[in-house]
């Protein structure tokens, strides 16, 4: 059974670039018939909050996300303590007492004598005596793990076969000098005692992959596989990060984006499948094959949003959209399916429905009132029809003279306030003979 797992650490709401690994997990599962968690990555207490938490939850779901299982790091200490132990015991985790200052001094010196500045390991060859004593002065130790120290090689899903270099690797701390837990060994035993099959993340992460596979041996856990993807970048091809403020999934959200054109552009971006109107994240689903992500970077394009985000309302059925334009009193399904090919947002509704209800403020040029005043008199009795529009417009071409766009702009302009619009032959039956009369003069 597949079980994949998107790991967020709440310090902050969702931008894109998390959204990202949120959807290919999720694609990833949907295409084995597995299992999605959401694991909460807590365990920094400082930077993580229950709201963020909580907020994350909320844009997951709003993306069309909904976990099979829900964890948080925060409430498994006791499972972290007992991996910390076993590492102690087996000798690969040695406490530390050099102070943050001490640590770059000896990297700056490392550094000067053109060694790269990884630690030294000193701590390593202190006695019981030795520790004792840095204890007595008030002392307390971080933690790191001993790496073997060597190629650690896996085949990613896709990057395909990957070579990490411990040996070019400072020992990772583990636990810091407060007892709490740095990310990189709850992670490890999370995924282990929650089954995780498949680890999809970003490419940032790959050398911390291999620390991991170290740890996940040392702890006697079967290492999952790895599926590292570009990252999204912004316009400019900066990352999206919390802290630079990014904008946010809900920001979007607040903004009048559909869910799912969020969810295409952090997902499809950077892949070598178009960006278009797909249907729904299942259709997305079956047919992103991680052999598609691409190996470069994948640019978010903000004008590229506002396009999808167009052409998704263009091609929304009005089943879909009728639970929301309840709030904008369109009840119509031919109403809905003239005016969406106008709309960009979808609260852009409120204003195109007016040209059916009204009020619409005619618009009437000195040149055009004697025309108009004439396809007043001649405006076909009702009942309308799709070809009541043509029979109108012939009667008056017949009477002016006129044809073209001197014909039909000023009706345009008269009928709905607008240069552009909605084809008139459809909305004329919609608006009906007497809210017609009401527009002309
Ligand atoms: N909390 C980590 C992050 O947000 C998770 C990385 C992982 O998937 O292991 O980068």
């Amino acid at each position: 059974m597949t079980i994949v797992r998107w790991a967020p650490s709440p310090t902050g709401r969702i931008h894109l670039g998390n959204a990202r690994p949120a959807l290919l997990n999720w694609f990833f599962a949907r295409r084995n018939g597995g299992k999605y968690v959401l694991r909460m990555d807590d365990t920094d207490l400082a930077r993580s909050t229950r709201e963020f938490a909580d907020g994350i939850e909320v844009d997951l779901a709003w993306l069309g996300i909904t976990p099979d299982l829900l964890v948080r790091q925060s409430e498994r200490t006791a499972l972290y303590d007992e991996a910390r132990d076993r590492l102690i015991a087996a000798g690969r985790l040695y406490p530390c007492y050099e102070t943050e200052d001490e640590l770059s001094r000896r990297r700056a010196r490392a550094r000067a004598m053109g060694k790269p500045p990884i630690y030294d390991r000193a701590a390593l060859k202190l006695t019981d005596e030795d520790r004792a004593k840095l204890e007595a002065e008030g002392r307390k130790p971080h933690w790191r793990f001993k790496l073997d120290g060597r190629p650690v090689q896996f085949t990613d899903l896709i990057k395909g076969s990957q070579t990490v270099n411990t040996a070019s690797m400072s020992d990772p701390v583990l636990v810091r000098e407060d007892g709490s837990y740095l990310y990189t060994l709850p992670s490890v035993v999370d995924d282990i005692d929650l089954g995780i099959t498949h680890v999809i993340r970003g490419e940032d992460h790959v050398s911390n992959t291999g620390t991991q596979i170290e740890i996940f041996e040392a702890l006697g856990g079967s290492v999952p596989i790895f599926a590292h993807h570009n990252l999204l970048t912004d316009a400019e091809g900066q990352g999206f990060s919390k802290r630079l403020g990014s904008q946010s999934i809900s920001d979007f959200r607040d903004e009048g984006y559909e869910s799912l054109a969020i969810a295409i552009m952090a997902s499809i971006t950077g892949t070598s499948l178009p960006i278009e109107a797909y249907g729904s994240l299942e259709d997305i689903a079956a047919k992103l094959d991680f052999a598609m992500i691409s190996h470069g970077a994948a640019r978010f394009d903000p004008v590229e949003l506002d396009n999808l985000n167009a052409r998704i309302l263009h091609a929304m059925s009005f089943a879909e959209a009728a639970p929301r334009l309840a709030a904008y009193g369109v009840d119509n399904e031919a109403v809905w399916n003239l005016l969406r090919e106008n709309l960009r947002k979808f609260a852009d509704i409120a204003e195109w429905s007016k040209l059916v209800t009204g009020p619409v403020e005619p618009v009437i040029a000195d040149e055009d009132r004697e025309f108009l005043v004439a396809a007043r008199e001649l405006l076909p009795a009702e009942p309308w029809s799709l070809e009541t529009w043509g029979q109108w417009t012939d009667a008056l071409k017949s009477a002016s003279g006129r044809k073209g766009k001197r014909l039909f702009l000023p009706l345009r302009m008269a009928l709905t306030g607008r240069h552009d619009g909605p084809e008139l032959k459809s909305l004329l039956p919609l608006v009906g003979r007497k809210a017609c009369l009401d527009r002309l003069p």
